[in-house]
């Protein structure tokens, strides 16, 4: 029988976008203009409650630019900033690359976040930020977090790559900590192609990045501050405004995916479905299962099996923790974080994206439970 693939992503860019695009190349205006400043405008009133936006070429110029723009500092040495182990290098390297050490805390294996306890265990005299990742569109936990960071005196930065419209208690990522960073990655709950947003309640911080994407200047050949070019263009937020308008339904879309897929995993023995804690609003980037028990080579099988066997494409996000990474490995001699470790053995992200059918969802309910038996 001839299946179609299910892919584990699958970016949706349509007429709408392809119009916008076309109307932006025609007015001969397509560097950083009027469609980036409504983008940021309609990003803070839809995605963050209101906050400053400043829009940038990618999630990682985002948090790069708000790192420098944070002007961390320690008496003792490099500012040290804690961030998670399991995320995207862009969280540590953003980091890196202003001169701050990144270190590496440990995740709470059930949500897949930042663990409070292995946070505080971390903290030095330099610390200076602690970078929380909404990872899988999951918010942190914040309650701890904040409380944590205020009782140190520290700054919190937020990772929302992964999270638009993720929320706890109706309060959305990225306005709880100094800044958060979004990106618009192709893969990502929403799209510019390559792109990024600032969200900040500090005016003088957005000013910052602001200066900081654009060589330093406000006025023209006035620079004041050492900066970038790191300017969104206007072709990307003309994308970027139609797939605003479409976001909400399209998270409506992965959390019913979710929850089937959530009905439908219940009671595969060995299959830990995404638990969500109460009053959390998790927007479902990934659908993460963990293979309870798996060695990273019998996930590995599973994951060929689901595609050979069954045409379902997964992902493993992410096999290898950033502190064994040959390039931030440096910065984390020795350490050892067993429920990352845990975690990278046994994580696989099934598709959960909004173009998913209702056969679709069956498939892929069917194929796991039929692998993770045969493998049993
Ligand atoms: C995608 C992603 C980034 C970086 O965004 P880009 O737009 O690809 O630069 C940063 N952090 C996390 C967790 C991500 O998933």
């Amino acid at each position: 029988m001839s299946r179609e693939f299910i892919p584990a992503a699958k970016p949706i860019i349509g007429d709408e976008e392809r119009a916008a695009v076309d109307a932006v190349l025609a007015s001969g205006m397509v560097v950083q203009g009027p469609q980036v400043a409504a983008f940021e405008e309609e990003f803070s009133t839809q995605v963050v409650a209101g906050a400053h936006c400043v829009a940038v070429n990618s999630g990682t110029s985002a948090q790069h630019l708000a790192t420098l723009a944070s002007n961390l500092k320690a008496e003792g040495g490099a500012p040290e900033v804690i961030v998670p182990s399991f995320t995207f290098a862009a969280t540590g390297n953003s980091v890196a690359i202003t001169g701050a050490k990144p270190v590496f805390a440990d995740i709470d294996p059930v949500t897949f976040t930042l663990d409070p306890a292995s946070v505080e265990a971390a903290i030095t005299d330099n610390t200076v930020a602690i970078e929380v990742v909404h990872l899988y569109g999951l918010p942190a936990n914040m309650d701890a977090i904040m409380e944590l960071a205020a009782r140190h005196h520290l700054a919190v930065f937020e990772d929302c790559a992964q999270a638009h419209g993720a929320a706890i208690n109706g309060k959305p990522v990225g306005t709880f900590g100094a800044w958060g960073s979004f990106s618009f990655y192709p893969t990502k709950n929403m799209t510019t192609l390559e792109g990024g947003i600032v969200s900040t309640s500090d005016a003088e911080l957005a000013r910052r990045v602001r200066l900081l994407r654009n060589q330093g200047m406000e006025k023209q050949y006035a620079n004041e501050l050492v900066g970038l070019n790191n300017r969104m263009t206007d072709v990307a937020a003309a994308v970027g405004r139609v797939q605003l308008k479409k976001l909400d339904g399209w998270t409506e879309a992965r959390r019913a995916n979710a929850a089937a897929l959530d009905a439908g995993l219940a009671d595969v023995p060995g299959v830990i479905t995404p638990h969500v804690p109460d009053g959390y609003r998790h927007v479902y980037h990934q659908y993460t299962i963990r293979l309870e028990g798996a060695t990273a080579a019998e996930r590995d099988a599973a994951q060929s099996a689901l595609r050979e066997e069954w045409q379902v494409g997964s992902g493993v996000y992410y096999p290898i923790p950033n502190h064994r990474l040959d390039s931030l490995a440096p910065y984390a001699p020795d350490l050892e974080l067993p429920n990352t470790e845990l975690v990278a053995r046994e994580c696989l992200s099934l598709p959960v994206h909004p173009s998913l059918s209702q056969a679709d969802l069956d498939r892929i309910v069917q194929a796991v439970d039929a692998v993770v038996k045969a493998g049993a």
